[in-house]
C-alpha cells in the first residue's frame, strides 16, 4: 500500500532528492568511489559544498553581507552558540513553545535573558502579539514555526535589536527577507534533508562583538574563515540538501513552494473545520503550514485510538500529535505531495461517516 508520510522530522524529502542521493553513494558522478568515501577536501565535495551553498543564496536571495554554513550539532547546538557569540548582557527571546524554551534556558548560562511574552497559558496553541522588544537587548530570538503545536510567524517581523530565527521547520516554504535578520538557522531534517547537518545563515558584522573567549569549535568566525571545513563536514547530508535545493529552484523557486503549500494546508484545515468529529487546536490566525494539529471534539474523544488505526490500515504514517498536545499532527513540509493530504482528508471523511 501507498504510504503518505507525514513524519514531523525527520520527514519526508523529494523522491528525486533521494534517488541522486543513492546514486551517489554508490558512484558519485561517475568517478568510481561512493560520496562516502572522498574527502572532504577533494573538488568533488568543494563542488557540492559550493553549489549548496550557492543556491541556498540564490533561492532565499540572501544578501551581500551574509554567510551560509553547513554545520554538525543540530539546531540544539545553535541554542548554545548563539548566546556563546551573541549575549553581552541581556538577550530578548518569545516563548512559543517547548524549542523556544530549550534556546532561552542556554542563554541563561551567558546573560540576562527576558522573555518578551509567552503562549504557555494556552499550551502554545497561539503566538503571542503586541509586546514590546527591549532595546537594549543584544538580540531577539524567535521561532518561526512552533513544530510541536502547530503555530507559524508567518511574515518577517520588524526588530529594534538583531532578529535571530529558528526556522528548523519552515525554511524554503515560504519567501523570507533575509535582511531583516541577523541569523537564521535550523536543523536540515525537517524541510531540507536527512539528519546531520545545521544550516546557519549569518550576517557577520554582528561577530565578535563578545568579551569573552570562545572555544574554536563554537565559535562562527571558525566556520565562515574555514567555508564550513574547519573539521569534517557531515558530507553526505550536504548532498542531499543540496538536491533539495535543486528541486525547490526547478519547481519554481520558494514563492511558488509556498503557493503550494498554502493551498496545502487549506485543504486539510477546511476539511477540519468542516468536520464535526475533528477540530484544530491552534488559533486560526497562528496555524502553521508546515504542521497541522487536530484532535477529536470532546463527544469523539474516545474514537481517537480507533482513528489512528484507521488511518494506519489506510497508508497514513506519522500522524499521531506530539505528546503535550495530543491528538493528531499531520506534517505538510515542501516534499510532501498534495495527493497525500488529499487521501488524508479521505481518510477523516471515511472514518467520520462510518462512526457518527
Ligand atoms: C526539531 C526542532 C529543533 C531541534 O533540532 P535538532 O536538530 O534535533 O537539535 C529545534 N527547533 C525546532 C523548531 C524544531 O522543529
Amino acid at each position: 500500500m501507498k504510504k503518505h508520510n507525514f513524519n514531523a522530522g525527520p520527514s519526508i524529502l523529494p523522491r528525486v532528492a533521494i534517488e541522486n542521493t543513492a546514486k551517489a553513494v554508490l558512484d558519485l558522478n561517475g568517478i568510481g568511489m561512493s560520496i562516502l568515501e572522498i574527502s572532504h577536501r577533494s573538488k568533488d565535495f568543494q563542488a557540492i559544498m559550493d553549489e549548496a551553498v550557492a543556491l541556498f543564496k540564490e533561492l532565499l536571495h540572501i544578501p551581500e553581507g551574509y554567510q551560509v554554513l553547513f554545520l554538525g550539532g543540530g539546531a540544539s547546538l545553535q541554542f548554545c552558540m548563539i548566546p556563546f557569540n551573541m549575549l553581552n548582557k541581556k538577550a530578548a527571546y518569545l516563548e512559543t513553545g517547548v524549542w523556544a524554551k530549550k534556546a532561552a534556558k542556554e542563554a541563561k548560562f551567558f546573560g540576562d535573558v527576558n522573555i518578551v511574552a509567552t503562549s504557555s497559558d494556552k499550551n502554545f496553541s497561539y503566538i503571542p502579539k503586541g509586546y514590546a522588544i527591549p532595546t537594549d537587548a543584544d538580540y531577539f530570538h524567535i521561532t518561526t514555526n512552533n513544530t510541536i503545536y502547530g503555530t507559524e510567524i508567518h511574515t518577517d517581523i520588524d526588530s529594534p535589536v538583531n532578529l535571530v530565527a529558528d526556522m528548523s521547520s519552515d525554511i524554503l516554504s515560504r519567501p523570507v527577507d533575509v535582511s531583516k535578520y541577523a541569523m537564521i538557522y535550523g536543523g536540515a531534517q525537517k524541510n531540507l534533508g536527512p539528519a546531520g547537518v545545521t544550516f546557519v545563515i549569518v550576517r557577520e558584522d554582528i561577530l565578535g562583538k563578545v568579551e569573552r573567549p570562545i572555544p574554536t569549535m563554537l565559535d562562527y568566525r571558525t566556520h565562515i574563515k574555514e567555508g564550513s571545513m574547519f573539521n569534517t563536514p557531515p558530507c553526505l547530508p550536504i548532498f542531499t540538501v543540496k538536491e533539495t535545493l535543486k528541486w525547490i529552484k526547478e519547481l519554481g523557486g520558494v514563492a511558488e513552494m509556498q503557493k503550494i503549500n498554502i493551498a496545502k494546508a487549506n485543504l486539510l484545515y477546511n476539511a477540519i473545520d468542516s468536520s464535526k468529529m475533528f477540530t484544530g487546536t491552534a488559533e486560526k490566525e497562528s496555524r502553521s503550514l508546515m504542521n497541522i494539529c487536530f484532535v477529536m471534539k470532546d463527544e469523539y474523544k474516545d474514537k481517537e485510538d480507533a482513528f489512528m488505526e484507521f488511518a494506519k490500515n489506510n497508508g497514513m504514517v506519522g500522524i499521531k500529535g506530539h505528546r503535550s498536545v495530543g491528538g493528531f499532527r499531520a506534517s505538510t513540509y515542501n516534499a510532501l505531495p498534495k495527493e497525500s493530504v488529499e487521501a488524508l482528508i479521505q481518510c477523516m471523511k471515511d472514518f467520520e461517516s462510518q462512526n457518527s
